[in-house]
């Protein structure tokens, strides 16, 4: 693997978001539409479609692996097995900023970040803004 690893932001309806959340569902079945590849992430959103509105819940996973072209699959469409980042990263994915180095959300929006997911891997400044960086939108 020598391509840089990328980040997908996902919607995620309620109904398994929280299966996500809690790890009972450790796959995700996609369109693939953007190429997902082993050691992406994923930036799963909670999403409310009813009324067309993200509920700020965040889950960050790793993709572990990544099955297409397969008897039963539809055409395009892959399965990726995906796990939780262990442990408090402390470190956003997008920026890289830390709890003791933030200024660039600072410069960029006037104020301090704070974690958007639980396991402490994406900041807010970055959690819906990507410029420059490699990430592709839901
Ligand atoms: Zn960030
Ligand atoms: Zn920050």
């Amino acid at each position: 693997m020598c391509s840089k690893p990328k980040i997908h932001r996902l919607k995620v309806w309620p109904l398994y978001f929280d299966d996500i959340d809690c790890e009972n569902k450790g796959f995700e079945l996609r369109i693939n539409d953007r190429g997902f590849e082993i050691g992406d992430y994923l930036v799963l959103l909670e999403y409310q479609p009813a009324n067309d509105e993200y509920t700020g819940r965040v889950a960050v996973r790793t993709v572990d692996y990544v099955l297409d072209n397969h008897p039963g699959l539809v055409d395009g469409y892959v399965v990726m097995s995906i796990s939780r980042l262990y442990g408090e990263m402390d470190e956003c994915l997008i920026c890289g900023c830390t709890e003791n180095d933030c200024h660039q959300c600072i410069e960029e929006t006037g104020q301090a970040c704070s974690w958007a997911d639980d396991d402490h891997t994406i900041c807010s400044a970055c959690l819906f803004s990507d410029e420059g960086k490699e990430v592709t939108n839901v």
